[in-house]
């Protein structure tokens, strides 16, 4: 299919069921990440010496040196990468790297990217930057208002970098919890639901996003996902996905990105935050659309011919599979479940430790109705411990 071998920053589930669709096509791929099971290093052997992962940091110049030396194209699986190092990799040696070092730069720095989309006339909330002061955050608040969200500016996911400031009592313990890191602020947005799109371009800049899909979140990690969004407003899916395709169309760089949304009341929409790489609520699209994420991710840095983004199943729920303790035994009674319902996909990361709050693996459910889709979820959302009777 291509003889381009494929390096990815990072060696997650999202490296994982990148690999699996890379398999495939029989797309060689390379992986850097620390340690040698990791679950994407886990399901790729490499078949020759020359692609022998390697053993180090994404956020390392020299190891992101060494996996662009051994591959026609690199592209990343999470964001938190040594951006210097590919804006030089790419302007000394002219390899492709997608997207490019420089969107990737932007999206890594929230408030950078929160400045980028508002030059470019993308609909965020109000924000400013905040030092880890009890001065600066308390101005922030009178500007702002509270509920504040005070966020880690670099390195935040699963809401990790996240603090919700309920009153100024408050700020010197929101400063202990972010622990000194580079802080901004940013405007409660008091939204009715969350959405998500998946925009994939090629290296032409050919654009096409996937169905709008609903998140739900629990404790700021991404809980459920249903697509396609169902809504009275005839009109919010093609808005949803006109803003999410004019967000990616700001940045540079082929492959796949995640766009999270804000949905008012009213119907208005903001944009939360973009991920220039697959993402979790793209999970859905393995199993119910024409085209996964990944495999079109594959297609547009290899400069293949895009799939169909479009639904072949009427509706579809992804149900994220959070570690609740040190074991998995929780999580197995609920795949153990799955198995049982017709339309279920079970998908385990192979992650060495469970932890509670850690990202083990998800189910998909694909059904012919919106009532089938609900009566096949229940037993699952049943098998939850903390499901309410
Ligand atoms: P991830 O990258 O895993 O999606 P993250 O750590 O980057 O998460 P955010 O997406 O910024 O975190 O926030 C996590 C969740 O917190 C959001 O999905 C939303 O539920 C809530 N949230 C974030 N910003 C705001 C806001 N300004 N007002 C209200 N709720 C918010
Ligand atoms: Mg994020
Ligand atoms: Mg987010």
């Amino acid at each position: 299919m291509s003889e381009k071998i494929v390096g990815i920053l990072g060696g997650g589930q999202l490296g994982r069921m990148l690999a699996a669709s890379a398999s495939l096509l029989n797309v060689k791929v390379v992986i850097l990440d620390a340690g040698d099971n990791g679950p994407a290093k886990q399901i790729l052997a490499p078949s020759e010496p020359r692609l022998a992962h390697i053993d180090g940091s994404f956020a390392d110049p020299q190891k992101i040196r060494e996996l662009a030396s051994k591959v026609d194209v690199l592209t990343v699986e999470i964001e938190h990468v040594d951006a210097a190092a590919l804006e030089d990799i790419q302007t000394t040696t002219g390899l492709q790297i997608h997207p490019s070092p420089s969107a990737i730069r932007i999206i890594q720095d929230k408030f950078r990217q929160k400045e980028h989309l508002a030059s470019n006339h993308l609909p965020v909330s109000d924000f400013v930057a905040v030092d880890s002061t009890v001065e600066s955050i308390s101005a922030a608040a009178t500007q702002l208002g509270l509920p504040l969200m005070l966020k880690s500016r670099t390195l935040a996911y699963d809401g990790r970098g996240n603090f919700v400031l309920r009153e100024l009592s408050q700020v010197p313990e929101a400063i202990a919890f972010l622990n000194n890191r580079p802080l901004y602020a940013e405007k409660w947005v008091p939204f009715t639901n969350e959405i998500a799109v998946m925009v994939v371009r090629t290296v032409d800049g050919e654009l096409q996003s996937y169905p709008v899909a609903e998140t739900v979140h629990k404790d700021n990690i991404c809980h459920l996902v249903f697509a396609p969004l169902r809504s009275r407003d005839a009109s919010l899916s093609q808005r949803a996905r006109t803003i999410a395709e004019n967000a990616i169309r700001s940045f540079t760089g082929a492959g796949i990105f995640g766009v999270e949304m804000f949905l008012m009341q009213d119907g208005k929409i903001f944009i939360n935050e973009i991920a220039p790489r697959p993402h979790n609520s793209g999970h859905y699209t393995i199993e119910a659309c024409e085209t996964s994420q990944y495999e079109n991710h594959l297609r547009a840095i290899l400069a293949l011919p895009l799939g169909s983004t479009a639904l072949k199943v009427p509706s579809s729920a992804m149900l994220n599979l959070i570690g609740y303790s040190a074991n998995m035994s929780e999580i197995t009674a609920i795949t153990t479940a799955a198995l049982a319902v017709p339309g279920a996909s079970v998908h385990l990361y192979g992650k060495a430790e469970c932890r509670k709050g850690r990202k083990m693996g998800h189910i998909t459910v694909v059904a012919p109705s919106d009532a089938e889709l609900r009566a096949r979820l229940r037993p699952l959302l049943q098998a939850l411990p903390d499901a309410t009777p």
